[in-house]
């Protein structure tokens, strides 16, 4: 094998060529635990995200994935330790602040959580006023369109969510979290509510956001679905990270800590 120096340089057969240093991650947590009363529901986690880069997150129900979550998106705080996002320290950042987290920051749920009494293209547009005051009304609606676009709903920003099935109302929450272009993008058990046909085309659209330079992690339950995209799995029981396997090594191991 080629040696490697720290320079980021290969040598092989006398020739030296650069290598491509890996990018700085955008989310970093550092010794993190939050606790909820004395139990702690995240208890010192260390994890790094990478740009360009989809990560699993699994392990059984009540290990802190929402937690972990939550502590990323800045709507809770660690009780100590450190969250980086995006070069923000969400760790200090005041509730006043948190809109600049957020714009850097895309959210996915179960249950989409759309407005029932906007249309699809209102429900994106909304999401990305609610986080940037400076978007008129004009570019929001074309923002908005693009982003429905880019879900394969380009023909459906007139309906209204009921109007819609689950996957689609699905494509429209993914169209909302990244209409603001986040460089992070989490969710959280997004295909729960889906059969697995329509769960495995709402995967394809993540690992299409991860390809265009975002950082996507998503909380889930689905083996068939992590087994089936081979890529980097982070366990989590009773809040402590147990096991970070690299993408492309996923086997049986994964699945003891979820049942
Ligand atoms: P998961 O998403 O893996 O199911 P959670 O992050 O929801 O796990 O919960 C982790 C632990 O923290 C659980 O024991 C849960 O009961 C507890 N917990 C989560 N949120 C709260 C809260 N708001 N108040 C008290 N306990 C909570």
């Amino acid at each position: 094998m080629a040696p490697v120096f720290a320079t980021g340089a290969v040598v092989a057969n006398g020739e030296v060529r650069p290598v491509a240093p890996e990018p700085p991650a955008i989310v970093e947590l550092i010794g993190v635990t939050r606790t909820y009363g004395s139990r702690a529901a995240v208890d010192q986690v260390d994890l790094a995200l990478l740009p360009g880069k989809l990560t699993f997150l699994v392990g059984p129900s009540g290990a802190g994935k929402t937690t972990l979550l939550k502590l990323i998106n800045r709507e809770i705080r660690p009780t100590s330790g450190e969250v980086w996002v995006a070069g923000i320290a969400a760790h200090r950042l005041k509730t006043t602040r948190v809109a600049t987290l957020r714009r850097r920051v895309g959210v996915v749920f179960q249950d989409y959580k759309l407005l029932p009494r906007l249309t699809a293209m209102e429900n994106v547009a909304f999401g990305l006023q609610v986080v940037d005051l400076r978007v008129s009304d004009q570019e929001a609606r074309e923002r908005a369109l693009d982003a429905l676009d880019a879900v394969g709903l380009g023909n459906r920003g007139g309906a209204f969510p009921n109007e819609l099935s689950g996957g689609q109302q699905q494509r429209v929450a993914i169209a909302r979290a990244v209409v603001a272009q986040p460089p992070v993008l989490i969710a959280d058990e997004p295909t729960g509510n889906l059969d697995q046909e329509t769960a495995l085309e709402i995967m394809d659209l993540f690992e299409d956001i991860a390809a265009w330079g975002t950082a996507v992690l998503v909380a889930t339950h689905n083996i068939d679905i992590v087994t089936r995209h081979q890529r980097r799995v982070v366990t989590l029981v009773d809040g402590r990270l147990v096991r970070d396997q690299p993408e492309g090594q996923t086997g049986r191991m994964a699945w003891l800590a979820l049942s």
